[in-house]
């Protein structure tokens, strides 16, 4: 017997029969004796539909009432799945994220997690039910008040249940067959990867890969929780996220087993291609070439609270003495930072600021590309062929991200998809339902 936590996403509990058909795939597990804990997100659309709902009533809703608010989207999923399942002969038993013990700090709209004490939860499986959770939610440990964990929080909260639970797995079930070599919308012949390690996960969601939670991937990787990110609408295997030593139920009846090794598999070079059209590029023209300066320019950075992505400094010029200096971060932060870099002008003594959103960021990810030379000219040699010009660059141990011309981001896409022979033999991805929304 295995304590397994399944997350279902909006576009997996749309309507009633969408809930119904989950409850029974919910209820085949249990039969075959596993402890199931459930999270559930709001059905369908649910949550844009209270944001607008919100801005429709006020234009700048307090934060506290609007987290109040978006909480209700879950709390309504989760009731009607329990009453579907008391239906399919289980008993079920529905739990907020507070009484689940989701405790976080009081930043509303994108709280942190501080603790987890699912006594409750624990209660509920030992007394044979099946439990249910609302995603994406808990309570502040200070004011006491309800949170939010940000969009798209469910997983995280399905990945710290599990992982406070000592769960065996924690299955994503989504509208896609797992984690895609690429976003199939873009390249057609993306391919499911069938398994990837956390440490890959965390490079692909960070650049861009928008399946998976990032703070659930850090999560998982922290607590070694294996992921296996799978679509609701069919039984087909989807994307295993583990590491060696594993053993745990992929169906009520099948298991997966890593055995002992520390690499299960063996693994291809590349895994994927994540792709991030979400970033804009400051850059600063002219800074005095002088020990302190890029300090001061970062710390005046962090205080308007974006998160910088690459950094480019050039070789100054000996007559000039000046350099340049440029850096990406998400366009909902750009006019922040163009402000307060704006003021302090006189402090830096930089001679100009430019800003572009019309940049794309690409990222080959691959654990391979360590013990593998040449990763990084072939792919410079395919974006060239495809006539895709290269304005920043920068790796880490597993990860190479280029940034281009939002124009050629998508042919940029597929040309470096191509050129590492991810292509798909067996015909297009299958994308189930979901808005995209
Ligand atoms: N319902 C929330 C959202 O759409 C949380 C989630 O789906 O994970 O952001
Ligand atoms: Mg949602």
């Amino acid at each position: 017997m295995s304590l397994v936590v399944q997350k279902y996403g909006g576009s997996s509990v749309a309507d009633a029969p969408a809930i119904r058909r989950v409850a029974q795939r919910i209820a085949a597990y249990r039969e075959a004796g596993h402890e199931v804990v459930v999270v559930v997100s709001a059905m369908g659309d649910s949550t844009d539909e209270l944001i607008d709902l919100a801005a429709a009533v006020s234009p700048a809703p307090p934060a506290r009432e609007l987290d109040m608010l978006l909480t209700a989207g879950e709390r309504i999923s989760m009731a009607l799945l329990a009453m579907a399942l008391t239906d399919t002969g289980h008993e079920a038993r529905s739990f907020t994220g507070s009484q689940a013990g989701m405790i976080t700090d009081a930043e509303h709209g994108k709280a942190r997690i501080i603790d987890v004490t699912p006594g409750r939860i624990r209660q509920a499986l030992d007394d044979g039910a099946i439990a249910i959770v609302a995603g994406f939610q808990g309570v502040s440990q200070t004011t006491k008040d309800i949170t939010t964990l940000g969009r798209g929080g469910s997983d995280t909260t399905a990945v710290a249940l599990a992982a406070a639970l000592g769960a065996d797995v924690c299955e994503i079930y989504t509208d896609v067959d797992g984690i895609f070599t690429a976003d199939p919308r873009i390249v057609p012949l993306a391919h499911r990867i069938p398994l990837v390690s956390h440490e890959e996960m965390l490079e692909m969601a960070a650049a861009g890969a928008k399946v998976l939670h990032l703070r659930a991937v850090e999560y998982a990787r922290r607590y070694r929780v294996p992921l296996h990110v799978r679509s609701s609408f069919s039984d087909r295997m989807g994307t295993l996220i583990v590491e060696g030593g594993a053993h745990f139920p992929v169906g009520p009846e099948q298991f997966y087993d890593s055995g002992n090794e520390v690499s299960p598999m063996e693994q291809p070079i590349i895994s994927g291609v994540a792709h991030d059209a979400s970033q804009g590029k400051v850059t600063l023209i002219g800074v005095p070439d002088v020990p302190g300066k890029a300090a001061a320019v970062f710390q005046i950075v962090a205080a308007a609270a974006a998160n910088v992505d690459m950094i480019v400094q050039n070789v100054s010029t000996e007559i000039t003495g000046r350099t340049d200096i440029s850096f990406t971060l998400p366009t909902d932060d750009a006019a922040q930072v163009v402000d307060a870099l704006t003021t302090a002008r006189d402090k830096l003594s930089f001679l100009s600021l430019e800003y572009s959103d019309q940049i794309g960021k690409l990222s080959l990810i691959g654990a391979g590309m360590r013990s593998h030379p040449g990763v990084s000219a072939r792919l410079f040699a395919a974006l060239s062929e495809a006539g895709v010009n290269i304005q920043m660059i920068s790796t880490s141990e597993i990860r190479i991200s280029v940034v281009t011309a939002k124009d050629d981001l998508d042919r940029a896409v597929r040309a470096v998809h191509t050129a590492f022979e991810l292509d798909s033999a067996n015909g297009e991805a299958v994308v189930y339902g979901g808005t995209g929304r």
